[in-house]
């Protein structure tokens, strides 16, 4: 049973470190992104979630984000969140690096998250820098279809990782130093095909860790890890507590 052989690393293999991807969101009712019924099945990432697209037309980027926002802002944590933030507060998951801007690991109760992408939880203004928490966004979206500063009328942007914007620099060193020390890495719902994150687990294997993969769909990594769990994060990490806590 896999469960039992990942909750037998986990015990093994300490300090455990969780990488998660979009994945681990879609049994929340939000779709992933390269899966064929994802989002970049629909949405051409570069006209809408690329730095350049947003420069070019701030209104149409937010037309993505938009729905985004008030779904995500709907969306309930699952039981893949609900398990890694229990075996968090029991000592068994150091830290969770996250590549998902739903905030969904928070509201779960993990308290160690590395948001890689950033978040929803706060937009700036691009030209003053004034932060916006994710409620005001919210209702500023309810007046405008891109909302803007209203302390100097520049166009707000969400503090989220575009493509050909770089990673907050302070989240990968973590995320590398975390991967570097980890004696398991337990990736889950993630397609690893998007670096710097994709590098990680081969960090771990280099420093001599271990490498455990749940995820849906075959990943480039599942030859370096020693348990490839291709089922749905939910149940197996419901499981996989159960055998632990
Ligand atoms: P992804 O869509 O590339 O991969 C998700 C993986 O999860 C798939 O391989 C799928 O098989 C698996 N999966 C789906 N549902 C599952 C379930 N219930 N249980 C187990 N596995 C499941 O997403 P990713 O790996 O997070 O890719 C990184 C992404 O980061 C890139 O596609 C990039 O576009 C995106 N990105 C996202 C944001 C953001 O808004 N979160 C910001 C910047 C970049």
């Amino acid at each position: 049973m896999s469960a039992a052989r990942l909750a037998e690393l986990i015990r093994d293999a300490q300090p455990c470190v969780v990488l998660t991807g979009a994945g681990v969101s879609t049994e929340s009712g939000i779709p992933d992104f390269r899966s064929p019924t994802g989002i970049w099945a629909e949405f051409d990432p570069l006209e809408y979630a690329s730095i350049e697209a947003f420069r070019r037309d701030p209104a149409k980027v937010w037309s993505f984000y938009a729905p985004r926002f008030a779904m995500l802002t709907e969306a309930e944590p699952n039981d893949a969140h609900r398990a890694l933030a229990a075996l968090e507060e029991a000592g068994y998951v150091r830290a969770i690096v996250t590549q998902n801007i739903d905030l969904l690991h928070e509201r779960a109760g993990s308290r160690d998250v590395i948001e890689v992408h950033g978040s929803i939880r706060t937009s700036s203004c691009r030209a003053c820098g004034a932060s916006y928490p994710l409620a005001e966004v919210v209702a500023l979206l309810e007046r405008e279809p891109a909302p803007s500063c209203v302390a100097c009328g520049g166009v707000l942007k969400p503090d989220v990782v575009f493509f050909g914007e770089l990673l907050p620099e302070w989240a990968i060193e973590r995320a590398s130093e975390l991967a570097r020390e980890a004696g398991l890495l337990l990736v889950v719902g993630s397609s690893l095909e998007v670096y710097p994150v994709a590098g990680l687990p081969l960090e771990t294997v280099q420093a001599g860790g271990r490498l455990a993969i749940v995820n849906r769909d075959p990943t480039p990594f599942d030859g370096d890890a020693e348990l490839v769990v291709h089922a749905a994060a939910g149940e197996t990490l419901r499981a996989t507590a159960d055998l632990l806590l």
